[in-house]
């Protein structure tokens, strides 16, 4: 394919179409082959700042005396018309992400049922009246921030947009949304739906680019009054520090290296596929990957056997194929994710099994062997570091305090679980985790809409889903009424 027939995407700024203002672009490439299938353009702080009055005048027009039931209404219609191209939408992000076709279509599901659920909360977000002093009442109230900034990652694109944006949206800010260059074309169709649900012009802006340019003047701009960012811990520090300028909040959800607990009392068939899954969906590159197994010694090389022989089985594939993952996003990510399996390799770690590549795969793809490291040294690089692929270290334990101290052993905290039939430790050791989500006897990366969503320590701060997202996105303003 020529330059000239690749599908070329624009902006979205004031409700139109437009290209970046410099006329740059940049190419969309294609994880299973390393091709470039599309360009899209690449926004500067020009735009940024276009995007940023196009989203304030929203807020002073149309958008800002949006009563909440029209608000939930048009979250409602969105949320269908994203069903309404549902299948379209999982052929864009399994192109974009190169994941398995099942995998996109229930990243699709998950991405209209933030809609749905938001749609029913626009309208039930209640403030206080306070008791106070003789003579007075006093309410607080629950207002947008105005102008929210997010910037959203490439791993799981639809969904981390519907998780951030919806909820935003849904309170009645006015969004500026930057994708990742790497994978975005679902965040523009759907955006687009956006549109077509009854957004007024400028309530949702979308501005395509690189995160240096793009993303760091919507970090950066005065006009934005909270930030809400998803991706990796060094970006979070430049944009955290960006918002303290602004003096403007932010939340950051980051990385992750997270446990699965599984103590010798546990259902061990029931286990094993979650484990597996844990660590697979998306080949790894998921914040909340179950990237740590810790067993205990007691049956550490029976299990870590049925894990061994589970893995020599994953077949890795294009989306079309529809196996149990893809090749990984880029380049850059493909040689991190080789060099720290050649490193522990290299250091005599013990490769336990591997899983294999279809025959017939574009060798210019990204593709990586889902990998099982056995006894991993508890200050390895892959049992201490988030590798961000398809690799899960297995390492032993004694007992439970053994456990809880491993599993608190990383500068992350995002998700974890305890595999145990016993009460009592069930809620013992879920109390002593330093994590934003524990599963017990179950693992699910990041659970449903309703469950709040975040990280302790270097996983960020600040949450997602649920109604606590609500309380994030909005602020209070406490109304005093001296009437005597
Ligand atoms: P990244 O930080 O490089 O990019 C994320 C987003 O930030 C992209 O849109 C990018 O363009 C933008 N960005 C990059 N540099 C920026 C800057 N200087 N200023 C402003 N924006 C900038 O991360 P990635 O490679 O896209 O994603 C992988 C990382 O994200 C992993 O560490 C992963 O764990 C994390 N992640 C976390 C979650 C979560 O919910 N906790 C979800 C997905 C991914």
């Amino acid at each position: 394919m020529t330059a000239v027939e690749l599908e070329s995407h624009a902006l979205l700024i004031g409700g139109k179409q437009v290209q970046a203002q410099d006329g740059g672009s940049l190419p969309m490439i294609d994880p299973c082959s390393g091709e470039v299938f599309a360009r899209i353009a690449a926004g500067t702080a020009q735009d940024i700042d276009l995007a940023v009055r196009a989203a304030q005048s929203a807020l002073d027009g149309a958008w800002g005396r949006t009563p909440p039931v029209e608000r939930s209404r048009i979250m409602y219609r969105w949320s269908q018309l994203i069903l309404d191209n549902f299948e379209e939408l999982a052929m864009i992000e399994a192109r974009d992400t190169g994941k398995p076709l099942a995998a996109a279509r229930a990243d699709i599901t998950a991405t209209a049922r933030y809609f749905e659920f938001y749609a029913g909360a626009a309208d039930k977000l209640h403030g206080q009246v306070i008791p106070y002093l003789d003579g007075y009442s006093v309410n607080v109230q629950r207002e947008p921030h105005g102008v929210t900034g997010h910037i959203i990652p490439w791993n799981y694109p639809a969904q981390q947009y519907a998780r951030t944006v919806a909820a935003a949206v849904t309170v009645g800010n006015a969004a500026v949304v930057k994708p990742s260059e790497d994978a975005c074309l679902s965040t523009l169709k759907i955006s687009q739906l956006g549109i077509e649900a009854g957004l007024p012009a400028g309530a949702l802006n979308v501005v395509t680019g690189l995160g240096e340019t793009a993303g760091a003047a919507l970090s950066a701009h005065p006009g934005v009054n909270f930030i809400s960012f998803t991706g990796s811990p060094r970006a979070g520090t430049l944009v955290q520090q960006a918002a303290a300028r602004n003096h403007v909040g932010c939340t950051l959800e980051l990385g992750g290296k997270s446990p699965q607990i599984i103590f010798a009392d546990a259902d061990l068939e029931k286990a094993l596929p979650v484990a597996v899954k844990a660590i697979i969906l998306h080949a790894g590159q998921t914040c909340s990957a179950g990237s740590r197994l810790l067993v205990q010694q007691d049956v550490y090389d029976e299990f870590t056997g049925e894990v061994a022989n589970a893995f020599s089985k994953l077949r890795v594939g294009t989306p079309e194929m529809d196996l149990d993952c893809g090749p990984l996003m880029n380049a850059v990510q493909r040689d991190k994710v080789k060099a720290y399996t050649q490193a522990a390799i290299d250091g005599g770690v013990p490769l336990l099994a591997e899983g294999s590549l279809e025959d017939g795969l574009n060798s210019a793809g990204f593709w990586v062997k889902p990998a099982l490291f056995g006894q991993v040294s508890r200050d390895h690089a892959i049992a201490c570091e988030e590798v961000f692929g398809p690799v899960l270290s297995a390492i032993p334990f004694t007992d439970e305090e053994d456990a809880v101290n491993l599993a608190n052993a990383t500068d992350y905290g995002l998700v974890g679980a305890v595999w145990t039939r016993d009460g009592d430790r069930q809620q013992r050791v879920a109390k002593r985790m330093q994590c934003g989500q524990v599963f017990i006897n179950n693992f699910g990366a990041g659970g449903g809409v309703e469950l709040p969503f975040g990280g302790m320590k270097k996983s960020g701060h600040g949450r997602e889903k649920g109604f606590l997202a609500l309380e994030h996105m909005t602020t209070t303003k406490t109304i005093v009424h001296f009437h005597g």
